[in-house]
């Protein structure tokens, strides 16, 4: 989607969002009318506030975000409509925080991929790559055990604020507290 962002799994500090957020958009009606189903205006608002950044965002924060912008739902609503976006990829679910954040990359196998999660910044970034699928098949083959659930999750420093901590001027915590 985003070239720019092709040799580094993290958006860069200051990139055009908008661009970002365009494009999710586009794609989203794209896999909608793919299934045969509509992107209805509410669906696409709950979508909208995952869009906000590449940080994760809970589902009470959601709510809280509509309630704001006045357009009060019911969690179960929510819920659904969070499951569905997920179904379809446009989202992932963050176990490590219990939130959902949106999928910015392009990958047709939904377990090719690793979240990684910088604690400076909040934001999430995809390192998408078919070894990590051989992994788990060679596992399966030489321990003889069948996945069901697959959660490949790490928290750390992306390259700016690992950068930033290193000047020394926007520290808001030690690095190694
Ligand atoms: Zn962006
Ligand atoms: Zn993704
Ligand atoms: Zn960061």
């Amino acid at each position: 989607m985003c070239n720019k962002r092709s040799n580094n799994a993290f958006p860069t500090p200051g990139h055009n969002h908008k661009q970002c957020l365009n494009d999710a958009i586009d794609k989203a009606r794209k896999v909608f009318s793919l299934r045969k189903l509509r992107l209805t205006p509410l669906r696409e608002q709950i979508y909208r506030q995952i869009l906000t950044s590449h940080d994760a965002i809970g589902a009470y924060d959601i709510l809280d975000r509509m309630r704001r912008q006045g357009r009060e739902i019911a969690p179960i609503t929510a819920y659904r409509i969070l499951d569905l976006l997920h179904d379809m990829g446009l989202i992932h679910r963050l176990e490590l925080q219990n939130a959902y954040y949106a999928c910015y990359r392009d990958h047709e196998d939904d377990k090719n991929f690793i979240a990684l999660i910088c604690r400076g910044c909040g934001t999430i970034a995809e390192l998408v790559d078919r070894k990590v699928s051989r992994v788990f098949e060679a596992l399966e083959k030489e321990a003889g055990f069948t996945e069901e659930k697959r959660v490949l999750e790490v928290q750390g420093l992306c390259r700016s604020c690992r950068d930033s901590r290193k000047g020394g001027n926007s520290e808001k915590e030690p690095l190694n507290a």
